[in-house]
């Protein structure tokens, strides 16, 4: 997994002062980097029971469809607040600073299916607990997290205690 952290990117200081941002599109952009990814998360969820992939907005929206393709899954797409057309469910959480809001279709989830939520980075978690719990609200089972990149220092995985987090490499 070294050979993918060559491919992030680290750009210091964005998007403020403090913060160092892993830029996976250095990643992205290399095929074999790319392949190694989805093939990677792949193999990870390969004998999990899945009914369908979630994907976040917006860096989800890249690999999350990638991996349910992959897999043979659909796919389903959680947005930031008046993208989505059809009735809704919301969650509003906590942000460094403020607050934030994420939605879903009601019916994008059927009652007791398995969801395998997938995003680019697991940073302080709030984001992905914030969707588990969206998917819950939808009374869907949250099959597992699979992120390409954890930053272990936020302890992201403490605020999904409950569910199964994977992730390709950590800093
Ligand atoms: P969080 O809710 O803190 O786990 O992070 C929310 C989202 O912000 C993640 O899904 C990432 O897309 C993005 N993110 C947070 N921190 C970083 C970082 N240092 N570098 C790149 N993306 C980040």
């Amino acid at each position: 997994m070294d050979s993918l952290k060559a491919l992030i990117r680290e750009v210091p200081d964005f998007p403020k002062p403090g913060i160092n941002f892993y830029d996976i599109t250095t990643l992205l952009k290399d095929a074999t980097g790319f392949k190694n990814v989805i093939d990677s998360l792949t193999e990870l969820y390969r004998s999990t029971p899945i009914d369908v992939v979630l994907g976040i907005e917006a860096r989800g929206f890249i690999i999350a469809p990638a991996v349910a393709y992959a897999l043979g899954y659909g796919f389903i797409p959680v947005r930031k607040q008046k993208k989505l057309p059809a009735e809704r469910a919301r969650i509003e959480y906590q942000l460094e600073y403020g607050t934030d809001v994420l939605e879903i279709h009601k019916d994008a989830i059927n009652p007791g299916q398995n969801v395998l939520i997938i995003d680019d980075v697991l940073a302080t978690g709030g984001t992905a607990a914030a969707v588990a719990e969206l998917v819950e609200t939808l009374q869907g089972k949250v099959a597992g997290l699979g992120f390409i990149l954890e930053l272990d220092f936020l302890k992201g995985r403490e605020k999904l205690g409950r569910h199964e987090v994977h992730s390709l490499v950590h800093y």
